[in-house]
């Protein structure tokens, strides 16, 4: 006698940038039913324990310079874990659909008949600069944000048009910083625009480091700096300076937090 079949279902969740506190409620409540969760690196080990005790917990992410799982396998285990008929929660470091591939994820589900629902979550693009103090947007600074990726597939970017942008967030910038910066000055911005890289940004370890746009990348050298981290390049940088009780509540680098620092500390 066969048992009739039902599909389980899969949710595509962000799991924020980083500090467990900014998960939302939706993914945590989510997380407490799921008979899998399918996880990436990026992920705070404070979040998984939202998840059930007899939960399968699946790692597709990369460790350290290895290989992570390629995207159609990690397409075909989403399909198959949902046939089987169990709960899945993909869970993606920010928001889904903000590079994380979440719209490739979904497209496959689509595809395969699978039923599929989006949580957002809180992308690193606007919380990573916001806990290094840097607003992304800010009345009579800035009035637009560019977020855009220092890796293409099979593209360069449009450095043209990124040198345009108020605000510029660049992801994934880690290992082509000074190709970035020096196409970016190339295509007009000046060289003497303020920039920050924030590197894992509200994670315990976050680190920022400020510098000009023709600086930033020596000093990320200089400084070793690591993945995940994001560029910020705008008027709205200098801003870190004003907001100093942001600033001074973190683990610092740069020489102006050092300067702030010492400031205070004869206040
Ligand atoms: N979907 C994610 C982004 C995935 S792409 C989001 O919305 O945040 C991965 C890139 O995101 C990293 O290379 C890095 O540039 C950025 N990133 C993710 N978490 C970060 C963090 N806590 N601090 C700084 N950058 C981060």
């Amino acid at each position: 006698m066969s048992k009739q079949h039902v599909n389980g279902k899969v949710y595509l969740v962000g799991a924020g940038p980083g500090d467990p506190g900014l998960l939302t409620l939706r993914a945590a409540q989510l997380l407490a039913s799921a008979d899998a969760v399918v996880y990436d690196r990026l992920i705070h080990p404070e979040v998984l324990k939202h998840a059930r005790s007899r939960a399968r917990l699946l790692f597709v992410g990369k460790e350290g310079g290895g290989e992570s799982v390629r995207q159609e396998e990690i397409n075909a285990l989403l399909i198959t874990q949902a046939r089987l008929g169990r709960s899945v929660v993909r869970l993606k470091g920010g928001d889904p659909f903000v590079f994380g591939r979440g719209g490739e994820e979904a497209l496959a589900l689509e595809e395969a008949g699978i039923a599929y629902e989006v949580v957002p979550g809180v992308s690193s693009g606007v919380a990573a600069p916001a806990a290094a103090g840097i607003p992304v947007t800010h009345r009579g600074v800035s009035g637009s944000v560019t977020f855009a990726t220092g890796h293409r597939a099979g593209k360069a970017p449009d450095w043209a048009h990124l040198a345009g942008a108020e605000t510029l967030v660049l992801f994934m910038a880690g290992g082509k910083l000074e190709e970035a910066t020096l196409a970016l000055i190339a295509a007009g911005r000046a060289p003497s625009t303020p920039a920050a890289i924030v590197e894992a940004g509200t994670w315990e370890h976050q680190r920022v480091l400020e510098a000009s746009l023709v600086d930033i990348a020596a000093r990320a050298r200089e400084a070793s700096v690591g993945s995940p981290a994001l560029l910020v390049v705008g008027e709205v940088v200098s801003l870190r300076s004003q907001l100093r009780s942001l600033v001074e509540s973190r683990p610092v680098v740069s020489e102006r937090e050092q300067f702030l620092k010492a400031e205070a500390g004869h206040e």
